[in-house]
């Protein structure tokens, strides 16, 4: 028989060889026609006589990337539709849909015939639990191969028996650790533990698993034998209930209750293994269809797996502009954020030239990727060859005229209007006129930038975040001129650096820093209250953040804090800074020289390592101070994610973010928003437009005016709509084609 994924075919040795290999993907995903497939080709095999054992392998240089989207988006809409008028049969639907790829496997794993997964590359999720429901495994000993069970990730977990069959073929400590935590491992980790039953030479993987076969796999899984018992201690042993008590306070340290779906698996893990395999495969289904409801999962998965994998293939590249060849990119200011940009430039294979006043000041630009290399080739992350060739792509200069022939020119000189303006006209006079110029200054609005240009069309901001090779945001500005072939180029550029763009129009801070500035600013407001500082730190970490308020200032700089809220009130006047700020950083400045992380000390002391850092003992001074059990940290949460999500709506009120994707995934990457929300906005329509005035107004009461829920807020309360319904992406885009 044809099939439309796969290719089956059977040796002299009556080894059935199947091959995924999905016609127009780069690579394979679980789709339901490829399930079904699945589901023929065990009949088929389990069926003739001539079939002895199967290899299960891919035909990509991956193995697989696990479930499609489409067919997480089909649940969903399930959710969305059918919920409210029928939720039983809707949840019934859920549960079947949930437990196709649960009794698939199932039935892969007592067909008779010994199975063989050959894991040539990637291999995730679904694909990662059906090589589980093989009854051996080969991965090819290869930096390719990665294993992994990510699904914690997105807000939900490996619900087709991942949670049941780690734990039966490994240690229970490592099997929570590996599955909550989503990591991947490689092919001699996955061996060492007990994940994969041999490893092979990436050309001997197939032959391989054909000798294992020959040699003798049992087709009954050790779980399916009498008397099975799991590698970790029984769960009503000392052993057992000591595991669990641990695992639950760990999950707790790392998750502060706020994602449900790692809760899931540890209460999978728990249950299941108590009871026999069927059993408890029906357990993980239950848990499996739960989870799938609940606003994070929806969230999570709509943000982190779906509009970061849209956003990364253009969702907001003009249509209509051709593809962009970027052979070279200028980049003019070799300092910390300029030598940075260089070198993800260069490890994209991306020539660069990297000016700077002189060439002193360009060289020592160029030495950032020297150390980043280093430190590469340290880790065994890269060969001394790619180490070189990277190295040699990044020419330093003096000379402006070795830009001419760049396609793209990012600017990274001193945040300092006067000197922007020289360095555009210094390049403007040698660049090739259909260049795009980009500026990545952080504060100053490009409209005002562009007009030093002689080409505002093509001028464009492209906000980098710092440490530069780690952040995988960038943030592209729009000044009112600019056209559609600069944006084209800069999203083009940021897809070959392998960053996630979003499209913001131009505003003071743009969206991030708008964002940012909201959350330092509500910590300063405690801070004057009295809240103690610790109580600080930890409630914004509870409610999701990765990062204290306080933490955070110390990284970006105290003194930068201090120059930005000067030149807003030189430009804006004095009230567009309330005075306790003023005051607070004022005394941390000036008073205290405390300027954050780079002097050694600011909201933190920093004592030479291996002491860790504390909070400087001195904040508890500066106002007179609150006793901690009076103060509700469930209000202090709250605080944090309103402020921020309440500026991200402003954004989106005041058309600076126009597709909510953006304002959601640019939250969650730029500075780490609660991502159990799905970000920024979701946060807002994850509870619904009327409870989040509601809590506004509550705050607003209490705290201050910055939480009066705006007037579109209050209109979408009215309405009872989304930020997803009322500015929806696809709408828009089906709009505008
Ligand atoms: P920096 O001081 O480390 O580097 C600036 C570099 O520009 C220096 O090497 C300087 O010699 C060079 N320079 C100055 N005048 C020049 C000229 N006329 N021609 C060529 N080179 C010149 O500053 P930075 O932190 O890298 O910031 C650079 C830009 O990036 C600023 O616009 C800043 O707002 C923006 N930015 C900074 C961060 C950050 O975290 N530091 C983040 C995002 C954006």
């Amino acid at each position: 028989m044809a099939y439309n994924n796969f290719t089956v075919e059977t040796d002299a040795d009556g080894i059935a060889l199947v091959t995924w290999d999905m016609k127009d993907k780069s690579m394979n995903v679980f789709t339901q026609e490829v399930m079904d497939e699945l589901d023929a080709i065990i009949d088929a095999t389990a069926a003739d006589d001539a079939v002895k054992g199967v290899v299960f392998t891919s035909g990509k240089s991956s193995f697989s990337g696990g479930a499609d989207l489409t067919m997480l988006k089909g649940m969903f809409s399930v959710i969305e539709k059918e919920q409210a008028a029928d939720p039983e049969g809707a949840t019934k639907k859920l549960f079947d849909a949930a437990g196709r790829m649960t009794w698939l496997y199932r039935k892969l794993e007592t067909n008779g015939k010994p199975w063989v997964s050959a894991i040539n590359g990637t291999c995730m999720g679904g694909a990662t639990e059906l090589s589980l429901a093989c009854h051996a495994r080969v991965a090819a000993k290869s930096d390719k191969v990665k294993i992994g069970l990510p699904e914690v990730k997105v807000g939900i977990f490996p619900g087709a028996g991942g949670t049941q069959r780690v734990p039966r073929l490994i240690n229970t400590q490592e099997a929570l650790q590996f599955m909550t935590t989503g990591s991947s491992l490689s092919a001699s980790r996955a061996k060492a533990l007990g994940l994969v039953t041999e490893v092979a030479e990436p050309e001997n993987l197939v032959s391989a698993a054909k000798d294992l076969l020959k040699a003798g796999v049992d087709p009954v899984q050790p779980w399916d034998k009498k008397g099975f018992k799991a590698p970790g201690p029984a769960i009503w042993s000392p052993g057992g209930v000591q595991l669990f008590s641990a695992a639950n306070a760990i999950l707790r340290r790392e998750t502060y209750g706020n994602y449900p779906a790692a809760l899931a698996i540890v209460k999978c893990v728990y249950e299941g293994l108590q009871v026999p395999i069927d059993m408890a495969l029906k357990i993980e289904q239950r848990y499996f269809t739960h989870i799938l409801q609940t606003t994070e999962a929806f969230s999570m998965i709509r943000s982190l797996f779906i509009s970061m994998q849209e956003l990364n293939k253009g969702a907001r590249r003009p249509a209509g502009v051709e593809k962009s060849s970027i052979k070279k990119v200028g980049i003019v200011g070799a300092g910390f954020m300029g030598a940075s940009i260089g070198y993800v430039t260069a490890a994209a294979g991306i020539p660069v030239v990297l000016i700077d006043r002189d060439m002193e000041a360009a060289e020592k630009g160029k030495a950032t990727s020297e150390g980043l290399v280093a430190e590469g080739v340290k880790k065994g992350k890269v060969s001394k060859e790619q180490a070189e060739a990277l190295l040699s792509l990044i020419t330093p200069t003096a000379d402006y005229n070795d830009i001419a022939d760049c396609d793209l020119v990012i600017e990274a000189v001193f945040e300092d209007r006067g000197i922007k303006k020289t360095v555009t006209e210094q390049v403007e006079a040698v660049l090739k006129p259909d260049a795009i110029f980009a500026s990545n200054t952080s504060t100053l609005p490009i409209t005002g930038l562009a007009e030093n240009s002689k080409r505002p069309e093509q001028f464009i901001g492209i906000h980098f975040f710092s440490p530069v090779h780690k952040m995988m945001l960038t943030e592209v500005i729009m000044g009112e001129k600019t056209g559609d072939k600069a944006l084209a180029v800069a999203l083009d550029y940021i897809a070959a650096i392998k960053k996630t763009p979003i499209v913001v129009n131009d505003t003071r801070g743009f969206y991030v820093n708008r964002c940012v500035l909201r959350y330092m600013n509500e910590a300063y407001n405690m801070l004057v209250e009295g809240v103690p500082a610790a109580m600080i730190e930890n409630s914004a970490k509870m409610a999701g953040m990765p990062v204290g308020p306080l933490a955070l200032n110390d990284e970006t700089a105290v003194d930068l804090s201090y120059k930005i809220m000067k030149a807003m009130i030189a430009d804006l006047g004095e009230a567009s800074v309330p005075k306790a700020h003023m005051e607070l950083i004022t005394k941390m400045v000036e008073g205290e020289g405390r300027l954050g992380r780079k002097a050694g000390k600011g909201f933190y002391d920093y004592p030479a390592k291996p002491a860790k850092k504390h909070l400087w003992p001195g904040l508890k001074d500066l106002f007179p101070q609150q006793d901690a059990d009076t103060l509700d940290v469930e209000v202090l949460k709250k605080r944090f994610l309103t402020t921020i999500a309440l500026e991200a709506a402003r954004t989106m009120e005041e058309g600076i973010v126009t597709d909510p994707r953006e304002a959601d995934v640019g939250s969650i990457l730029g500075f780490g928003f609660a991502p159990y929300t799905g970000g920024a906005v979701s946060y807002i329509d994850g509870m619904g437009a009327k409870a989040f005035v509601a809590q506004c107004e509550e705050l607003a009461a209490k705290y201050g005016d910055h939480f009066k829920p705006t007037a579109l807020l209050k209109e979408m309360a009215t309405k009872g709509e989304t930020f997803y319904g009322r500015f929806d992406p696809y709408g828009q885009a089906k709009a505008a084609a």
